[in-house]
């Protein structure tokens, strides 16, 4: 039996991740669930899957949960801090982090300390502090298993293949919803557009980074990290039939993918299971519903992001965190109509030019730059709307 923590259940790879659960209940236990405010939500599942703990992030909602689920053995607790505590206890073996954006990094440092596994969907964690955290977990003989599937795609290309050279990798992209469209076209695309993802159902953030190639460019700087490759080493290939998840090159030249219909059960189950492979009932991939395969090159010229995201990668120290949190903001404010869809690579750049810049990094560096970022990018979304007014 493998015990289970969730850290954000009920977003759309925490309740994945509940279905894996509930279909293998002999071989997984959930004895952690965290929401940062879905509380009826979180009620619901501590009733199904009974947790030793459970963490409401947002305090304002502890005592709805605390009510919802008096009378049983399930200890309450709420606020950031308390996903560092509940991730270190003895009955969590693994720790699969469904949280988004940059409050990842600490509960996920915290259960590396603490030596346990670490199933990673939280992808902003590597982004902002890669080498950091790949150091601690090198130090701790901690494994961090991917479950973005295209990294789950390249570490099962990976499998058997210990001391054999990577030449380079190609992650594969979707192109998203706007692929093939100009920037006059993107000036004007609205939020209900942008959450048109055509072949991923996910939460709303990193369906926005998936529409501007974001995603793509936090993903390049995942795989840099969990696969210690340079960034020379990591290509970017639109596939928008998102088939294959992706494909390793060997210093032969042989190449290996991973295919499968795009359902983000597959590597989270791969992950929670590694290294076994579990029986399912998942949809099937069937070729002649798919009679071709194509690929194209990424367009940064227009999608300028993936581009930021290189050269962030290149300049490495804080600057992947300068752009993350630049990201974050940008993505709310377009969520919440203030800002349009260009101006998003606009505001990212003018902060990874104009925040201050640290080559060698310590993790308060990180906390420090995140939150000096987040209030440059807010003032520059005002100025923004003085002069365009939307
Ligand atoms: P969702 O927005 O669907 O879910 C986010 C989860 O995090 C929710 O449980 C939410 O709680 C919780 N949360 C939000 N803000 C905070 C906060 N400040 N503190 C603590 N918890 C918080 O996101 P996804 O499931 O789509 O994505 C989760 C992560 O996985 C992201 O890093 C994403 O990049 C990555 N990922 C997702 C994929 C997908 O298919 N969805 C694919 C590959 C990677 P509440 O509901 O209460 O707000
Ligand atoms: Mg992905």
């Amino acid at each position: 039996m493998k015990n289970i923590a969730i850290l954000g259940s009920s977003g759309s790879i925490g309740t994945q991740a509940l279905e894996v659960i509930r279909q293998n209940s002999g071989v997984f236990n959930v004895s952690v669930l965290s929401v940062h405010q879905n509380a009826d939500l979180l009620i619901q599942q501590a009733k199904e899957f009974l947790p030793a703990r459970v963490v409401v992030t947002d305090p304002d909602r502890y005592n709805d949960v605390k009510q919802g689920l008096s009378g049983l053995d399930i200890d309450v607790l709420s606020g950031e801090e308390s996903l560092c505590e509940v991730v270190v206890q003895d009955d969590v073996d693994i720790v699969l982090t469904a949280v988004v954006g940059f409050c990842g990094l600490r509960p996920t440092l915290a259960a590396i300390e603490a030596g346990k596994i670490i199933a990673l969907a939280n992808k902003e964690t590597l982004v902002v502090a890669g080498q950091l955290v790949m150091q601690r977990a090198r130090q701790k003989g901690v494994a961090i298993l991917p479950v973005d599937s295209e990294h789950s795609a390249i570490f099962q290309c990976l499998a058997g293949e210990e001391g054999n050279n990577i030449e380079k990798i190609a992650l594969t992209a979707s192109g998203g919803p706007f692929r093939g469209k100009d920037s006059a076209f993107l000036q004007g695309v609205t939020v209900k557009l942008a959450l048109k993802h055509p072949n991923w159902s996910m939460g709303a953030k990193i369906t926005i980074d998936s529409a501007s190639l974001m995603n793509k460019g936090l993903e390049v700087i995942e795989a840099r990290w969990l696969f210690d490759l340079r960034a020379d080493q990591i290509d970017v290939i639109v596939h928008p039939q998102s088939v294959i998840h992706s494909m390793v090159q060997f210093e032969d030249g042989s190449m290996k993918a991973q295919m499968g219909v795009p359902d983000m059960k597959l590597p989270i189950q791969y992950a929670l299971a590694y290294p076994g492979r579990l029986r399912n009932d998942f949809l099937r991939f069937d070729f002649l519903k798919y009679p071709e395969l194509t690929f194209e090159q990424p367009d940064v010229t227009t999608f300028k992001n993936l581009a930021l995201a290189y050269k962030a990668l290149q300049m490495e120290g804080t600057m992947p965190c300068i752009l993350n949190a630049a990201n974050e903001v940008v993505v709310s404010e377009f969520l919440n109509e203030r800002i349009g869809f260009m101006e998003m690579s606009d505001v990212i750049e003018r902060c990874m030019n104009e925040v201050s810049y640290i080559r060698q990094p310590a993790l308060q560096d990180f906390l420090e730059t995140d939150e000096e970022t987040r209030r440059l990018a807010k003032n520059i979304v005002t100025e923004f709307k003085k002069v365009y007014p939307i």
